[in-house]
């Protein structure tokens, strides 16, 4: 059975242990003691070094931890352990933060944690709140910061589970329970390495509220973590001050102000560019030569897009003329547009029909103006031949 040393001290990163097993490679290790943190209880595990190797991984086996290390070692060798302090400790502050968080959420709100995650950059709980006001954020954010602040003394002990009385969450385990509170705040079983005493936690910021199976998932980062996100978060709003030209304060509602005028400007645009078309279809229709019984006809080639709005409108109005036929085709994706005059002498929605279920593809129409699309563009030479001939 392995010794948890950071159970009763989470601030020690080195240590000496015996090898107690190994696998024949010697990269799976278990030690009569350690200092490692095996993954659980939705903290990661440590990494650091065993003898001079690096450690990867560690797994909890309950009765054993397994450390997975880039090197080999032997039963019966005594060898020093070291731990990334930087790393261990952060997450130390996460985890703390997430014991203060539950906690406040508890108090202020009757939510539950239901569970936990300490992400690479993010961490997060899920609350059984069906949503989160931004108020009630504010007001948890605050009492945690004001918690930290009275560094309240972080501890742990050992007791019977039979015995125990006021945990945040019932553990559900027999036995002795490794308990640890926050003074008159919290009292939770947890396996986990925490601070010392609230203070170290630096401080908790709360982010991104997500709905999750009908509860809400809560993003926060503690700490160095909680000054660099800030950070981030800081340059980010800057930049966008910056193009603003604005105070931050101004900038929500200066780039929604932009965004109506943009919606505005297109809108503008697209009116201009159908009025643009159809000026198009009109000078098509005029510079167009006449065919041999009179009819106008033009093709409109294109190698990709679709066949939209625009096209419509120019193909309506060169069909505004005398004896006209206005046809647009694209490559990709294989489209056909079929457009005639009333006065044409042919029923574009039925002959495009027609045309279309031959080359096995689809479409149809009115008299006047009819649309389809093709499996390839193969079959549009074909066609195109076709009304050529008309
Ligand atoms: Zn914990």
């Amino acid at each position: 059975m392995t010794e948890r040393l950071y159970y009763s001290d989470a601030h020690l990163t080195s240590f000496e242990a015996k090898v107690v097993e190994a696998d024949q490679a010697g990269t799976r290790v278990v030690l009569d003691r350690t200092a490692f943190y095996p993954t659980s209880g939705g903290q990661p595990h440590d990494l650091g070094t065993l003898g001079g190797f690096p450690v990867v991984e560690v797994i909890d086996e309950e009765e054993r931890i397994v450390h997975v290390i880039q090197g080999a070692l032997a039963v019966d060798q005594t060898v020093s352990g070291s731990i990334d302090a930087q790393r261990r400790f952060d997450h130390m502050q996460q985890h703390s933060g997430q014991h203060l968080l539950s906690a406040v959420f508890e108090e202020l709100f009757g939510w539950q944690t239901l569970s936990f995650h300490l992400g690479e950059e993010a961490s997060t709980i899920e609350l059984s709140a069906a949503a989160i006001e931004p108020v009630a954020l504010r007001e948890a954010e605050e009492r945690v910061n004001a918690l930290i602040g009275e560094n309240r003394p972080i501890s742990v002990a050992f007791e019977d589970a039979a015995q125990v009385t006021g945990l945040r969450k019932d553990s559900g385990r027999t036995g002795t329970l490794r308990i640890v509170s926050i003074t008159d705040c919290d009292r939770s079983a947890c396996g986990g390495t925490h601070v010392s005493a609230t203070g170290q936690i630096g401080s908790v910021i709360l982010r991104k509220v997500e709905k999750i199976r009908g509860n809400t998932r809560l993003e926060f980062y503690c700490g160095m973590r909680a000054v660099r996100r800030t950070r981030e978060e800081f340059e980010a709003l800057a930049a966008v001050a910056r193009q603003l030209s604005s105070p931050f304060a101004d900038a929500p509602a200066l780039v929604a102000a932009l965004q109506e005028q943009v919606k505005e400007a297109d809108k503008t645009r697209r009116k201009l560019a159908l009025e643009l078309a159809g000026l198009r279809g009109r000078a098509l229709y005029q510079e167009c030569e006449a065919g041999e019984a009179g009819r106008k006809m033009y093709v409109d080639r294109r190698a990709t897009g679709p066949l939209d709005d625009e096209v419509r409108a120019v193909a309506t109005n060169f069909c505004a003329g005398p004896n006209a036929v206005f046809v647009a085709v694209s490559n990709a994706p294989p489209a056909i547009l079929l457009a005639a005059s009333a006065d044409a002498g042919l029923h574009a929605g039925n002959l495009l029909k027609e045309m279309l279920q031959a080359a096995g593809g689809r479409g149809g129409g009115s008299a006047q103006s009819a649309q389809g699309s093709l499996p390839s563009a193969d079959a549009l030479e074909t066609i195109l031949e076709r009304i050529a001939h008309l």
